[in-house]
């Protein structure tokens, strides 16, 4: 069955080089129970894990059944272990946070072995452990322990049992036990090969090679071999050659490691959350941010689509320096002057209405309360193209325009300034810039928040702003009200020729006034807004990387912790692939974890920043979406090293770690 040929392996320690197995040849036939004795440091265990594919000699010939073990690859290897060699170590080798019956089950997970049930539980009851199927290694005695190791390498019918010191850390009554154990096995016709330097325990045995300093010094047959028939061992070429079709993704593995990987953080519960902490954050940052800047981009949006998308606004041009005939004294302009508003109104067939004014910042007070804010002087259309309500009292007309009454309409922010609750503000006189106005009206409220209050402000008739308050006709605005959203481009060029043609501007002059659509201006918004969100997604994201290189840190910790468990995987037959998946997952579920809970908190604190600080916020889907696939993919990135270096770790040496 084995036939092993001048094998040579050495370990370099410092400057000088053991030899641990120094030509050694050996034949194992069908059947065999041999018992490998020699001192300590003799180069038994050595042997031993060449036998059991677990290490690679420097030199040799290794035949298995015929096959040639030295041509095999990494995953061909571990099918030979997983499938025809069981392998028991000294110190056991259990998975330490899974119980009985999980470690029994490892190598037909490995193998993908269907109905494992059945299986595992008659031959934990053929070690007498039935009682103890659910129990974790550390509620299990050595002995118990040891005979679950042995069912773990019984499960998938090997055709060869290598035992290390199986007993060596066993009471003499256990040891005994575990060699009735195997010798029982061998009865059965199983080949069997153990270390020892026992002489009762290799007395079970029915041969005896003694090894010393790496060579073989004797070899003594004490009883015949039992005789079993030669039974062909049916390899499975495909899976030999690593060309296996099996599920790249075996559905039931990635199961099994999901619930470990939460086992895993469950049993470190404030490592775990630590790790996921920078996630939490990030994703958590990712949202609310997004949320202030498309709540503040709506608010925006909604305000100027709120003044009617028909509506364009015409100002003077800002002074263009000496010589020009344009000036921004004072805020005004010389420019504008209502009859350009009346010109347009009467001259452009596309033009519903227009509403001029003239503002200034301006003191108010009543009794002991004062308040600066903007005073408007306009005319009666101001309320139909500026889409305002008189919520109380009335608007000022034609008539008190003529008359240049000095009556004003008080936006509901200066009401609030300057009145009592329970005052009712109409008919009560105010002071403007030290002149007394008769309070006639209040206009409708359009709510606070965002770019400008549009409800802190004062409206009066133009001709007593421009005579009485600020001693000058000039305008600083008109706003233009178009029929229909469609003539706008129209508007827009009849009026810049009316006005060009008013102000008798010559061809190469450029324009002393500038014209603004609220369509133009709102998509300057949105893009500003979209600007702003991205940058401060930009900003959070870099909490969402920080958080990445936490999880890769605590997964480099998990791995190098975990380096024995790795070994005994791959001992008993774990792949690559196997185990870089078991670690993949894991960091994708702490990202995931950190994932949903980053995005209650980024919810939460949206809603909190909206309620207390008066932002409005606006989560959307697409932010969670976002964020949340963000951190899978960092987890994918960042958890994909340390799995990596898990999954390349070679058996022997992650076993021999400590
Ligand atoms: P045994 O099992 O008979 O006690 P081993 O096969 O474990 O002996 O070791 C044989 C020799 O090889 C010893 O001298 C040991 O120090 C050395 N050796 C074993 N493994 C390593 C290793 N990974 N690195 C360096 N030296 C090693
Ligand atoms: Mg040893």
């Amino acid at each position: 069955m084995i036939a092993i040929e001048n094998i040579y392996k050495s370990y370099r320690m410092g400057n000088y080089k053991v030899q641990a197995a120094d030509g050694i040849s050996l034949q194992i036939q069908r059947g065999e129970f041999v018992a490998i004795m020699g001192p300590s440091g003799s180069g038994k265990s050595t042997l031993m894990h060449i036998l059991g594919c677990l290490d690679k000699p420097d030199d040799g010939k290794y035949l298995f059944n015929d096959l040639d073990i030295n041509k095999m690859n990494d995953n061909q290897l571990a099918y030979i272990r997983n499938k025809y060699i069981g392998f028991i170590f000294q110190n056991f080798s259990l998975l330490s946070r899974v119980n009985a019956f999980k470690n029994v089950e490892l190598p037909m997970i490995y193998g993908n072995v269907p109905g494992r049930k059945n299986r595992i539980n008659g031959i934990l009851d053929s070690v007498n452990l039935s009682d103890r199927a659910n129990h974790n290694p550390n509620e299990l005695s050595g002995g118990q322990q040891q005979r679950v190791a042995i069912a773990r390498a019984l499960v998938n019918d090997p055709h060869i049992l290598l035992a290390d010191e199986p007993t060596g850390n066993l009471d003499t009554q256990s040891g005994k036990e575990i060699m009735e154990i195997i010798q029982n096995l061998n009865q059965e016709g199983l080949t069997i090969a153990l270390v020892t330097h026992d002489p009762n325990i290799s007395a079970y045995a029915r041969r005896i090679i003694h090894v010393c300093d790496g060579k073989i010094k004797s070899d003594e047959i004490r009883k015949n071999s039992v005789t079993v028939d030669k039974q062909e061992i049916d390899f499975d070429d495909n899976k030999l050659k690593g060309k296996s079709k099996e599920n790249i993704f075996n559905f039931m593995e990635i199961l099994d490691s999901v619930k470990m990987a939460v086992s895993g953080l469950l049993v470190n519960k404030l490592r775990s959350f630590l790790a996921m902490l920078g996630v939490i954050i990030g994703v958590a940052a990712v949202i609310a941010m997004i949320s202030i800047g498309q709540g503040a981009g709506k608010n925006i949006t909604s305000r100027i689509e709120n003044m009617g998308s028909n509506v364009l606004t015409l100002f003077p041009a800002r002074s263009r320096g000496p010589g020009s005939r344009v000036s921004s004294a004072s805020g005004g302009s010389v420019s504008l002057k209502l009859e350009d508003a009346a010109a347009i109104k009467k001259e452009v067939e596309s033009v519903k209405n227009v509403a001029p004014v003239a503002n200034r910042n301006a003191q108010v007070v009543y009794g002991s309360k004062n308040t600066n804010t903007s005073v408007y002087g306009t005319q009666p259309e101001f309320l139909e193209v500026r889409n305002f309500k008189v919520a109380e009292g009335y608007f000022f007309s034609a008539k008190e325009i003529k008359a240049r009454l000095k009556v004003a309409v008080l936006g509901r922010t200066v009401v609030e300034a300057l009145f009592e609750e329970s005052e009712d503000p109409i008919g009560k006189n105010i002071k403007i810039n030290r002149l007394r106005f008769k309070v006639i009206g209040v206009l409708e409220a359009k709510g606070a928040g965002g770019w400008r209050d549009e409800d802190d402000q004062i409206v009066i008739p133009l001709s007593t702003a421009q005579k009485r308050l600020f001693g000058n006709d000039n305008l600083n605005s008109v706003y233009i009200q178009v029929k229909e959203e469609k003539l706008m481009a129209s508007a827009l060029e009849e009026v810049t020729g009316l006005l060009r043609k008013r102000h008798k501007l010559r061809e190469d002059d450029e324009d002393d006034f500038m014209i603004r659509s609220q369509a133009e201006l709102l998509e300057t918004v949105k893009s500003t807004s979209r600007t702003f969100s991205m940058l401060l997604a930009g900003i959070a994201s870099v909490s969402l990387l920080v958080g990445g290189i936490g999880i890769m840190n605590i997964m480099l910790v998990s791995v190098t912790e975990r380096t024995r468990e790795i070994g005994v995987r791959k001992a008993i037959g774990a792949k690559y692939r196997d185990i870089l998946t078991q670690f993949m997952v894991e960091a994708i579920v702490i990202c995931v974890i950190g994932g949903l809970l980053g995005i209650m908190a980024g919810i939460f604190s949206s809603k909190i920043m909206s309620m207390i600080g008066g932002w409005s916020t606006l989560i959307s889907a697409l932010s969670i979406i976002i964020s949340f696939s963000f951190s899978l993919i960092i987890g994918l990135i960042f958890g994909l090293y340390p799995a990596m270096n898990a999954a390349k770790m070679n058996p022997i040496d992650a076993l021999r770690y400590e």
